[in-house]
């Protein structure tokens, strides 16, 4: 934190250190919303504290996709409209999120909580493969959609699973290139992931 954002409070600079770890909050956003903090009422400030807190303690994983969820079957797992004969793999579980807001897809997800990046050590150990490929053992699933992001890690975990999953006879597709290299699924317009949605292809 360079100088000039120093404030006179110990507790004040410890509250802009913490929310400068947050994604996307650099050093004067997070100077910015501590003061706003600082003239809140207690109440909203104790409203934002808890909402913190209990997100921590309630939310779990659900125990099918892995999608965060406050039950043991998240509300997409517990829907019987949904297509229960294809899954859809993203990343993260906020990936999920930018797909439904498509309202292009309507069968089950599976999230892999990361993608394979030896220059990370992340092995495909370290990722929710094994959960994914008991989830394939029972016939039920005909197709499956590979919808991790479309940078290295990504492309590469898709074509590690592609590899695993075809042999079981189940159709594998990967979202069309609408999507450019490099792009995070949370982050495409809703237009581009919709194309993109359709023009999967076989993988
Ligand atoms: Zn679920």
């Amino acid at each position: 934190m360079n100088e000039g954002l120093i404030p006179t409070s110990e507790v004040i600079y410890k509250l802009i250190q913490e929310l400068n770890k947050l994604p996307g909050i650099g050093p004067k956003s997070a100077q910015r919303i501590a003061y706003y903090l600082l003239r809140t009422s207690d109440e909203q400030a104790k409203n934002l504290a808890d909402a913190i807190l209990s997100v921590k303690q309630t939310v779990k994983l659900c125990s099918v996709c892995l999608n965060v969820t406050d039950a043991d079957l998240c509300l997409i797992c517990r829907n019987d409209k949904r297509d229960h004969s294809k899954i859809c793999i993203v990343e993260q579980p906020q990936d999920i999120l930018a797909l439904e807001h498509t309202k292009i897809y309507s069968g089950l997800y599976h999230v892999l909580h990361g993608a394979i990046s030896p220059t990370e050590g992340v092995g495909t150990e370290d990722i929710k493969i094994r959960e994914l490929m008991s989830r394939l053992q029972n016939g039920s699933v005909s197709e499956v959609i590979l919808a991790t992001n479309t940078n290295l890690e990504g492309e590469q975990t898709a074509m590690y699973l592609s590899r695993l999953i075809t042999p079981l006879g189940i159709k594998v597709t990967r979202l069309a290139r609408g999507l450019p290299f490099g792009t995070e699924l949370e982050y495409a317009d809703d237009v581009t992931l919709t194309r993109a949605f359709e023009g999967r292809q076989a993988f």
